[in-house]
């Protein structure tokens, strides 16, 4: 039997860079302990071979979900395991039975975390998150008055700014001076507040955690920004290379119409594989140099480009193009279709081949 693997499809995930921007990011932290979020799957990128890259160097990961964390704790039976959701309502014992570490987000989960400790009788390791200005996640100023608060003794206590991402917004320093007031409420307890774009903001926003998910990616945290290693690639296949006469037309609701004699390619990525329609307005493809624009709308298995001036030897069924590379990178792509980089990332499908390299 041969194998059934022909995806039209490959991400390339760089492991080395991914490590590589580890130590940048714990460098620029200095003694803070760098810490990795791998939640949603690593961000859609593959939490097992993410968390196996980085389990030499990280000694606490965070995820988003229980469920996660139980896949984690599998992966990792020695490592520290954040839960950033808590746990399930109701439901606290999933923490303790896969060492799992909740962060507790408002009154209710401090109170029926406390109930469920003092039900069991040993003091089970938590965390406590302050919301200092983004109204999601994590108990209040008022709620520090609280008994049940007053009596936690957290593991670590965090809160996430909304604003990182735009160095000059003084929400970042209100946000800061919040977080420490509140912190002051649980002395000596270590404390995180930024993730990856808090982490440029300076040493000021350190604390001594940071919990930097994007930027292990090698997205940059900023505009601009060049000092992490881009550790992801995208190709796709031509399947098809057609030629069109003038007047011939393309793809569903034949909305593009050839104006001169043209070499179509038709490429086997769609939007079930991420890819969003909004990509067609001026997304393009790329071999090498030569970019080849999209043509028509983008369908669920496929979509097609503009290969007229793509040299002969390389417009042939079976050829690779980059969609995602040095040419064209995330936040390339999330510019075209009015995202972010991170909505890119986490929407990539499950239908990919996936290569690991380092
Ligand atoms: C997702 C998340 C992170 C990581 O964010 P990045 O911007 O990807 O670094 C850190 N902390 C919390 C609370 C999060 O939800």
């Amino acid at each position: 039997m041969h194998s059934c693997k022909q995806t039209s499809a490959r991400l390339m995930v760089d492991l080395a860079a991914i490590r590589k921007n580890h130590t940048r990011l714990a460098e620029r932290v200095g003694g803070a302990e760098c810490a990795a979020v791998v939640k949603a799957d690593a961000y859609g990128l593959g939490v097992r071979e993410i968390a196996s890259c980085l389990s030499e160097k990280v000694q606490t990961f965070f995820v988003a979900q229980p469920e996660e964390g139980c896949q984690l704790r599998r992966l990792l039976p020695e490592k520290r395991i954040f839960v950033l959701h808590g746990f399930s309502p109701g439901r606290p014992e999933t923490m303790v039975d896969h060492s799992l570490v909740p962060v507790l987000n408002s009154l209710e989960q401090v109170r029926q975390w406390r109930a469920f400790c003092q039900q069991v009788g040993t003091e089970h390791p938590a965390a406590l998150q302050f919301d200092t200005g983004m109204s999601r996640f994590g108990i209040s100023e008022d709620d520090l008055r609280d008994e049940v608060v007053r009596g936690l003794k957290p593991v670590l206590v965090m809160s996430h700014l909304a604003c990182a991402d735009q160095p000059d917004d003084p929400a970042n320093k209100e946000q800061c001076q919040r977080f420490l007031a509140m912190s002051a409420a649980f002395p000596g307890v270590p404390r995180s507040l930024a993730a990856s774009s808090g982490i440029f903001l300076g040493s000021d926003y350190h604390f001594e955690m940071v919990r930097p998910g994007i930027a292990l990616y090698g997205l940059p945290p900023h505009e601009g920004d060049r000092s992490l290693f881009p550790a992801i690639g995208l190709e796709a296949q031509i399947l098809q290379i057609r030629t069109l006469k003038v007047g011939e037309r393309i793809g569903y609701g034949l909305t593009y119409r050839a104006e001169q004699p043209m070499r179509v390619a038709t490429v086997g990525i769609g939007y079930a594989d991420g890819i969003f329609r909004s990509f067609a307005r001026n997304g393009a493809l790329w071999k090498g140099d030569i970019r080849l624009p999209v043509l028509g709308r983008i369908s669920m298995d496929s979509l097609s480009v503009d290969v007229t001036h793509l040299p002969d030897d390389a417009t042939r069924e079976g050829e690779w193009l980059t969609l995602i590379g040095p040419q064209q990178d995330i936040t390339k792509v999330a510019d075209h279709v009015g995202t972010i980089g991170y909505e890119v990332l986490t929407s990539l499908g499950y239908r990919f081949d996936r290569f690991y390299n380092g």
